[in-house]
């Protein structure tokens, strides 16, 4: 775990960390060169944020869901908003944190949504002075709500993947296109352009080698 804590002016969009996940060049090019464009997959991801986003809490029961609930970590260097937070009632009357995140999609086979979501709770960890051990991921497309246990090696990866973040972020340097199959589902596919950056790149090593 770091001690390092950061300032408010180092805070970064803690939806970089699943970009990194994704795709290095990917989180360059929003979080350094500000680039954004939606595709089918965006757009379902976002209507769906929007959809959680349109209430701001409700009770039901033990439980009272908050929506759209705004996150921060000095310690991660992170800054965004959790979908859903649901507070659960305990036996002796405090209220459990448990935060939950919307997604398109299935689950998938990295740990992208976990990670994300993990930040999330760190940082509201740090801002209630709480422990949360566990929220859950809940995906559009099987319509199902999947546990997901803040356990030390994936608490270990979010801030392995948040110094990361930082560490490219303050580079300022966008990591060359690698074309693979997560190329067609990526949002920026159209401005990347992977496989013409390596046609480029093979055209101009053939100029050398000539
Ligand atoms: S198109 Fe491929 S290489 Fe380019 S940003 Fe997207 S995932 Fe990364």
């Amino acid at each position: 775990m770091t001690n390092k804590t950061y300032t408010e002016d180092d805070l970064i969009q803690l939806s970089a960390l699943q970009h990194i996940v994704f795709c290095e060049r990917q989180c360059a090019l929003i979080h350094i060169e500000q680039v954004w464009t939606e595709n089918v997959f965006t757009a379902e991801g976002r209507i769906m944020h929007e959809k959680a986003d349109s209430n701001k809490f409700e009770s039901r029961g033990n439980v009272r869901i908050d929506y759209s609930v705004p996150l921060r970590s000095l310690r991660l260097g992170l800054i965004g908003k959790a979908d859903v937070v649901e507070f659960h009632k305990k036996d002796d009357g405090t209220w459990q944190p448990f935060p939950v995140e919307y997604k398109r999609g299935k689950p998938k086979i990295d740990d992208c949504d976990k990670v994300q979501l993990c930040a999330q709770a760190i940082c509201l960890e740090e801002m209630l002075n709480v422990e949360i051990p566990e929220g859950a991921l809940f995906y559009g497309q099987t319509r199902r709500r999947e546990d997901v246990v803040f356990n030390t090696a994936l608490r270990m990866e979010t801030e392995d993947t948040a110094r990361k973040v930082h560490e490219l972020i303050t580079s300022g340097v966008t990591p060359k296109a690698e074309y693979s199959a997560k190329c067609k589902k990526c949002s920026l596919l159209e401005l990347c352009l992977p496989k013409v950056s390596r046609k480029a790149s093979k055209y101009l090593l053939n100029i050398v080698e000539e």
